[in-house]
């Protein structure tokens, strides 16, 4: 890459100093640098983990991720299968009100399933491919940010510099917390936080098989709780928003998996973490600083997939670099024209869509409490594939306008 250091305004190259720097190396991290490394620059991606790590997530991955994955990866279904990335779909799924079945359709394209210990280690392996360097592990997590400096401390002390630094460091971002942002005093980013729990059941010696994906309404309010199948096991979960919530989540989740006759797992073995649930930052940049995927709450405020959207908002950031360093504007230009053009990118891509998900979002929760399942079970059967291929990215969420 030949214009970027200097456009960047990198001191001389060494082992500290790059072009961009990634903290955090899941979907999000993996997917900017790879992009960013095949364009030549010089990347440097930080996780405070060992890969392959554990990740608390459901693994489902819907129709556009698989598109973004052929468009950006080159993988098809196909190969993702073979390399045993997709480890199961189904065309099934099935929505409940507690016990009442309320929909259940066959879909044409499926809903696809991966474990993220595999995904996230296959996309950082596609980062190093193409040239991305690596620090994993303890002693690399980020400690510190400084802005000014443009550069990263870790907490063995060694410091990294960049022209430009990403958070890709997830929900509880250090990057985004460098802000100095006072985030905690919003409304939409702590009014749209949600917890979560969640266990693993392995299919081996299980009491139940359930082989295709389901929610289920009703256990809490303002959330849901989920079933869905992988090959080799269950994952079976609950997240509601936390300030709105009246009940007590684990309760519930331990109600759930009671009624659902699932064995109540081993204590410490329920998981818990915390989800976006449509708390996602409108300007995430600052400076030469962006915010990708959880970091900046970029989840579907509807079911709270964020896979897809770390993903895409990692290519849409990687898209606005690329698009400056190519401008070849000075520094301080360059600082402005990133923003907007990054602003601009997740505008039309993501949050036209996130502001709709979270609009049907608040009519289905506030319709569940006032009216229980009636309405949602009428309104779903009307509208039949038309919410699975919203889900999926097949059709936008601005369709709703028209109910
Ligand atoms: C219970 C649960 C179920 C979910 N199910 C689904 C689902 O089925 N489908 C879906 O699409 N989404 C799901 N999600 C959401 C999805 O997991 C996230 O949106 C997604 O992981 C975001 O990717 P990311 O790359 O932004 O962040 P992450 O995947 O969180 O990756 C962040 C990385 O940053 C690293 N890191 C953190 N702090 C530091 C630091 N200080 N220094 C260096 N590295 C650091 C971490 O080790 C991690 O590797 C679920 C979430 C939860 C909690």
């Amino acid at each position: 890459m030949a214009e970027g250091p200097s456009c960047w305004g990198s001191s001389m190259p060494g082992p500290t100093t790059y072009d961009v720097i990634i903290a955090g190396a899941g979907p999000a991290g993996s997917t900017a640098g790879y992009l960013l490394s095949k364009a030549g620059l010089r990347v440097l991606l930080i996780d405070k983990s060992t890969f392959p790590r554990k990740k608390l997530c459901a693994g489902l991955i819907t129709y556009k991720t698989v598109r973004l994955l052929e468009r950006v990866f080159g993988e098809t279904v196909d190969s993702l299968k073979e390399q045993d990335i997709i480890n199961y779909e189904s065309c099934h799924y099935e929505v409940y009100c507690k016990d009442t079945l309320i929909t259940q359709r066959d879909i044409p394209v499926p809903f696809r399933f991966i474990d993220r210990d595999t995904y996230d280690y296959f996309l950082l392996g596609k980062a190093r491919q193409a040239g991305a360097a690596f620090l994993e592990g303890d002693g690399i997590g980020l400690r510190s940010l400084d802005i000014l400096k443009s550069s990263v401390t870790t907490l063995s002390g060694k410091t990294y510099s960049a022209g430009i630094i990403i958070g890709a460091d997830g929900v509880n971002s250090r990057v985004r917390r460098s802000f100095l942002v006072d985030l905690f005093g919003r409304d939409d980013w702590s009014g749209n936080l949600a917890a979560a729990h969640e266990i693993f059941l392995e299919r081996r010696g299980a009491k139940k098989q359930i082989w295709h994906p389901a929610l289920y309404f009703d256990y809490i309010d303002d959330g849901y709780a989920w079933i869905f199948p992988n090959r080799d096991r269950l994952k079976i979960g609950i997240c509601a928003l936390n300030n709105k919530n009246r009940k007590d989540l684990l309760t519930a989740f331990r109600h759930f998996l009671a009624d659902m006759d699932m064995a109540e797992p081993q204590e410490g073995k329920i998981f818990s973490y915390v989800v976006p649930y449509g708390s996602f930052l409108p300007n995430p940049v600052f400076r030469n600083v962006m915010l990708v995927g959880d970091a900046a709450g970029f989840a579907d405020p509807l079911l709270g997939e964020g896979i897809f959207y770390a993903q895409r908002s990692a290519e849409l950031a990687s898209q606005a670099i690329l698009e400056v360093i190519k401008g070849g504007s000075g520094l301080l230009t360059s600082r402005q024209a990133l923003a907007d053009a990054y602003i601009k990118l997740l505008r039309l891509h993501i949050f036209t869509e996130f502001e709709y998900a979270g609009r049907i979002r608040d009519a289905i929760f506030t319709s569940l409490r006032r009216f229980r399942y009636l309405p949602l079970k009428i309104i779903l059967g009307l509208l039949g594939d038309k919410p699975a291929e919203t889900v999926h990215g097949i059709r936008s969420y601005k369709w709703m306008r028209k109910l």
